[in-house]
């Protein structure tokens, strides 16, 4: 009767041990899943900046686009060459959208801060005249669909008031209002969820949070 237990024991422990160690395979093939997912979604950005910078943009877009449907949290440089990509393809408007992005996220000391402004400037000169024009467009990719990921501090200068805790408001009699900014608490700065929030147009105001 007791050698029974022990046999029974045994075979238990075996049966445990051999469902943990097939649970860890599994575990193992999902993570090399998804190293080779990133690896992939790496290697088609690195394409799409190469195909920027030797002039080839519908190529570049066409990669780059794929990079940003593919990733987590979309990374700075990557709204900075989105941006300056859709300017040379004609899409100024997503150009404006995700180089401001950009000057959002890094300031001035960002990698790409200069070129970023300059680009800026250029689409937003072409959508001035594109909108004068009243053309059609295609239909545009804009960063409010994305989750930007903002960086290791994890905030973004308040984009409402820049950072100063107040907006200012002319009234009726043409008399300047200031008030406090309704977004960022007095913080002058919004945490990256909120910032993700105030791009889809989802983030409460103080007044009704
Ligand atoms: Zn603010």
């Amino acid at each position: 009767m007791r050698h029974f237990f022990l046999i029974a024991f045994l075979f238990l422990c075996c049966a445990s041990f051999a469902q943990d160690a097939e649970r860890e395979k599994i575990r193992q093939i999902e993570q090399q899943k998804e190293f080779e997912r990133a690896r992939l979604v790496r290697t088609e950005l690195d394409s799409g900046i190469y195909f920027l910078n030797h002039e080839q943009y519908e190529l570049a877009d066409e990669k780059l686009k794929y990079a940003l449907s593919n990733m987590r949290g979309i990374p700075s440089d990557l709204t900075y060459y989105f941006g300056k990509n859709s300017y040379h393809i004609g899409k100024y408007k997503q150009s404006v959208d995700w180089l401001t992005k950009y000057i959002q996220l890094k300031g001035t000391s960002g990698q790409f801060s200069t070129e970023a402004a300059e680009w800026l400037k250029k689409a937003e000169g072409s959508l001035l005249q594109e909108r004068q024009a009243e053309s059609v467009k295609a239909s545009e990719i804009l960063s409010k669909d994305f989750t930007i990921d903002c960086g290791p501090t994890g905030k973004v200068t308040c984009p409402v008031c820049n950072g100063s805790t107040v907006t200012i408001r002319k009234d009726y009699f043409g008399e300047e209002k200031y008030k406090t900014c309704p977004y960022c608490n007095k913080h002058g700065y919004l945490t990256c969820e909120d910032y993700n929030l105030l791009l889809r147009g989802q983030l409460k105001t103080s007044t009704n949070k």
